[in-house]
C-alpha cells in the first residue's frame, strides 16, 4: 500500500529531497524548493523522458523557447481569452476557492447549504457567485509598468513549440510525421492549497507535439484517433517500464464530450492512485490543427507543411503528450517507499527507485571509521565519482549507514573492511563487498573488477 503523504513529505525533507520554500520566513503557499537529492532525482527522470522520448527516436526533436515573449503567443494560444478558472469567495472570512476543486474533494468534505451549493470549508460562510480568474502569472518588460510593456510567465510548454514549427521543421529538413518535445518550468496561479508538489506555482513540465498529416475526413479522422492511441499507450509503458511505477496504480481516463475541449477530438488522461484518490499525471491531447491554424490567424503567417506528394501547403494535426516532471517526482516517492525488515528483522525504510533514477548510485562504506581502512575507501570513493553519483559515509555503525542509503534508495553500497587492505601484518585481498539494496545480498568483488561489476547493476 502506498504510504500517507506525511510520511512522504517528512522523508522528503528529512532527506534533503525537497523542502517548504522560504522555510525560515514561515514558507509560502504552494512553493517548494528542491534539495541536493531532489535535484538529482528531477534531473534524473527529465534524462530518461529525453531518452525515451528524444534520443532514443528517429521522429523527435527537441527545443527549448524562452520563457518571456512576445504576449501575442498567449492571445493566439487562446491563455489570455480562455485559461481560466472560477473563483468563489468567502463572503464571511473572504478566503477564495476554485470552484471546482471544491467540488473535486480537494479540501474534504465541504458544509453545503439547503440547496446543496458549497459552503466556505472553513467557516462555513455563504460563497460568491463563480467568476472567472485567469491563472497566467503576469510581469513587465523594462522599467516602465505600463500596459504595454506586459508579459506573460508561460502556463506551459506547448505555445513555444506551435510557433516554431516552420523554424524546426525547415531547419531540419523533417518530414511528417514527426514531434518537437520541450521540457521547462512553467507558472500558474494556483490558488487551491497544493498537496505537497502535486500542484505548485512553478513546476516543470515534459511536453511533445507530433505533429501529422491531417486527415482526409476531419469528421471521422480514424488514423489520427489510432495515432492518438498508440501514443497513450506509449506514455503508459513509460511510466511501468522506464520509471517504475506500478502498474495497479495507474489507469487510463478517456475525457468524455463535455470535458473535452471545442477543439479536442480526444483526450486521455494517465492518473495515478495518490494516497487521496486518482489524480493526473499526464494528459495526451489530440489537439487537432487548433494550435497552428490559431497562431496563423493572428500572426498572419502560414504555419504550414509542403507535401510533396500532393504538392499541397496543409496545416498538421498534433497528438501532445504532457506531462509533468515535478509532479511525476512526487509519484515516484510515494511509488517507491516501502517498509520492510532488515537482516536483523527490524524495520527498514527503503526507497525502491529504478536505478536509473536513484539519486545516489554507489555509496562508498569503510566497515568503520579507522585509519587502515580510510585510504583504500578514499581510493575507491576517488575512481567511481566520475562515472556515477556516488556518496562517502563512515560515521555511526554500518548498519545505520546502510539504513540511510536504504532510504534515499542507493542501488549499491561498497564496504571496505579489514580483509580488503590486510590485517596483523597480513596482506589485504584487494576486494571489496557489493551490497544490493533490494535482496540486500552481498557478493564479495576484486576492485579492479568493481566498475565492471556495478555497470552491471546501474546505468552510467
Ligand atoms: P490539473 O487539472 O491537475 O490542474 P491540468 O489538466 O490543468 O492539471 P495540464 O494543463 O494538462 O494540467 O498540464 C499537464 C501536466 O502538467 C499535468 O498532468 C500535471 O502533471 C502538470 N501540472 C499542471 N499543473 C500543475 C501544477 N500547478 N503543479 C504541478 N504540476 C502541474
Amino acid at each position: 500500500p502506498a504510504p500517507d503523504l506525511e510520511t512522504i513529505v517528512s522523508l522528503a525533507k528529512r532527506r534533503g529531497f525537497v523542502f517548504p520554500s522560504a522555510e525560515i520566513y514561515g514558507g509560502f503557499a504552494n512553493a517548494y524548493d528542491y534539495g541536493p537529492l531532489g535535484v538529482e532525482l528531477k534531473r534524473n527522470i527529465r534524462e530518461a523522458w529525453w531518452r525515451s522520448m528524444v534520443q532514443e527516436r528517429d521522429d523527435v526533436v527537441g527545443l527549448d523557447a524562452a520563457l518571456i515573449t512576445n504576449p501575442l503567443v498567449w492571445v493566439g494560444s487562446g491563455h489570455v481569452a480562455n485559461f481560466t478558472d472560477p473563483l468563489v469567495d468567502c463572503k464571511r472570512c473572504q478566503r477564495r476557492f476554485r470552484a471546482d476543486h471544491l467540488e473535486e474533494g480537494a479540501y474534504g468534505e465541504v458544509p453545503r447549504d439547503a440547496n446543496g451549493n458549497p459552503l466556505c470549508p472553513y467557516d462555513g460562510g455563504e460563497l460568491t457567485e463563480p467568476r472567472q480568474f485567469n491563472m497566467m502569472f503576469r510581469t513587465q518588460v523594462g522599467p516602465v509598468a505600463d500596459e504595454a510593456n506586459m508579459a506573460y510567465l508561460p502556463p506551459e510548454t506547448a505555445q513555444g513549440i506551435f510557433v516554431n514549427f516552420v523554424n524546426v521543421q525547415q531547419a531540419m529538413r523533417r518530414k511528417l510525421p514527426f514531434g518537437i518535445a520541450q521540457t521547462r518550468v512553467s507558472f500558474r496561479n494556483e490558488i487551491t492549497p497544493g498537496r505537497f508538489i502535486f500542484r505548485t506555482l512553478e513546476f516543470e513540465q515534459m511536453e511533445m507535439e507530433y505533429f501529422c498529416m491531417p486527415p482526409r475526413d476531419r469528421d471521422n479522422p480514424t488514423e489520427y484517433l489510432a495515432l492518438h492511441r498508440q501514443w497513450v499507450e506509449e506514455r503508459l509503458r513509460w511510466y511501468i517500464e522506464v520509471i517504475g511505477i506500478a502498474p495497479e496504480r495507474l489507469r487510463l481516463r478517456d475525457h468524455d464530450r463535455d470535458e473535452l475541449s471545442h477543439y479536442s477530438a480526444a483526450t486521455t488522461d494517465i492518473e495515478y492512485l495518490f494516497p487521496w484518490g486518482w489524480g493526473e499525471l499526464e494528459g495526451i491531447a489530440a489537439r487537432t490543427d487548433f494550435d497552428l491554424s490559431s497562431h496563423a490567424k493572428l500572426s498572419g503567417q502560414p504555419l504550414t507543411y509542403f507535401d510533396e506528394e500532393t504538392g499541397q501547403h496543409v496545416v498538421p494535426w498534433v497528438i501532445e503528450p504532457a506531462a509533468g516532471l515535478t509532479r511525476t517526482l512526487a509519484v515516484v516517492l510515494l511509488d517507491a517507499y516501502s517498509e520492510e525488515p532488515d537482516e536483523k528483522g527490524e524495520k527498514r525504510v527503503v526507497l525502491k527507485f529504478k536505478p536509473r533514477l536513484a539519486p545516489i548510485k554507489v555509496a562508498v562504506l569503510p566497515l568503520s571509521k579507522n585509519d587502515a581502512l580510510r585510504p583504500t575507501a578514499r581510493r575507491v570513493y576517488d575512481m567511481l565519482r566520475p562515472l556515477w553519483m556516488t556518496q562517502y559515509d563512515e560515521t555511526q555503525s554500518i548498519g545505520r549507514r546502510y539504513r540511510r542509503q536504504d532510504e534515499i534508495g542507493t542501488p549499491c553500497c561498497v564496504t571496505i573492511d579489514f580483509q580488503t587492505v590486510g590485517e596483523d601484518g597480513q596482506p589485504g585481498d584487494d576486494c571489496v563487498t557489493i551490497r544490493d539494496r533490494d535482496t540486500q545480498e552481498q557478493v564479495r568483488v576484486p576492485i579492479s573488477g568493481l566498475v565492471a561489476a556495478l555497470e552491471e547493476r546501474v546505468p552510467r
